[in-house]
């Protein structure tokens, strides 16, 4: 990680949701300017340049939700169960992989949106692959496995950076060896793991066909996980032919982050900055 120098930057992007706790066509241009805005307003004080230019028009956004599974009759199939799959998903490439809990997508070279449409929350995160390492904005709910997911999508050591530190994007950092943390007494609470809320995720309604196999509902909870390093606004992750600029964008939550891959204009973000819901 190498501080950036330079804060002033012209904003051309394209906006890489990493979650969704709505429906995604409720995304619209107006959200995205919002997001780019914020970033602006908030963390990037010096003098900067925002180009929003109309190629960020739908059709060039990507959205995703994510989730978990459960036990119930076709009677009892949820709301949010009977829209899958997003019609959304079917202009990009699907990757196939062995875990029927994941989809995964292609969502730009070397980059893999790693979908959960099993659950209510339907989170994606993703797999960023330089020609060194690989960044892992989020692991997920923590109900099958993920790391065995990344590996069959690269071979190269992964560097773990969550969005923010709700258990749904957490839930399998236990599983990996380095993660770059928000120096925030929120992460180092969530990074001691839970079972409440983990548990809410589990419930009536919360679960579009079946749990992974071997999965226990009745002891999931998210797992405590250990912060390699802690990162901050300005950082810069170096994947060896690629970088991604560590933005701050509190609000969601104290520790919530995005991703700017300058380079090729893809910004990685969460979807809602000033709500704590
Ligand atoms: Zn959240």
């Amino acid at each position: 990680m190498e501080k950036r120098k330079n804060r002033s930057v012209k904003f051309c992007v394209r906006v890489v949701y990493s979650t969704a706790h709505d429906a995604p066509d409720r995304l619209s241009f107006h959200q995205a300017a919002v997001t780019v805005s914020y970033i602006v307003r908030h963390t990037m004080h010096r003098t900067v340049s925002v180009s929003i230019k109309q190629p960020l028009r739908l059709k060039s956004l990507f959205f995703f939700a994510l989730s978990v599974p459960v036990l119930f009759s076709q009677a009892e199939i949820p709301e949010w169960c009977r829209a899958l799959p997003r019609p959304e998903y079917k202009v990009l490439q699907r990757v196939p992989i062995s875990d029927p809990w994941f989809e995964v997508y292609k969502v730009a070279p070397a980059v893999f949106a790693i979908y959960e449409p099993h659950q209510s929350e339907e989170v994606i995160s993703y797999l960023i692959v330089g020609d060194k390492r690989a960044a892992l904005f989020d692991t997920g709910m923590g109900i099958s496995d993920l790391k065995k997911v990344t590996s069959e999508l690269t071979r190269l050591p992964i560097v773990v950076l969550n969005s923010h530190t709700h258990n749904d994007h957490v839930g399998d950092n236990w599983r990996f060896d380095t993660i770059y943390a928000m120096d925030t007494d929120f992460t180092r609470e969530n990074a001691r793991g839970s079972r409440e809320d983990a548990q809410a995720e589990v419930g009536p309604g919360q679960i579009c066909g079946k749990l992974p196999k071997g999965f226990d509902p009745r002891t999931y909870s998210t797992r405590p996980w250990k912060i390699t390093a802690y990162t901050h606004d300005g950082d810069r992750i170096d994947l060896g032919g690629r970088s991604l600029e560590v933005i701050a964008t509190p609000g969601h939550t104290p520790d919530a982050i995005s991703l700017f891959e300058r380079a090729n204009g893809l910004l990685f973000t969460i979807k809602w900055m000033t709500s704590p819901s």
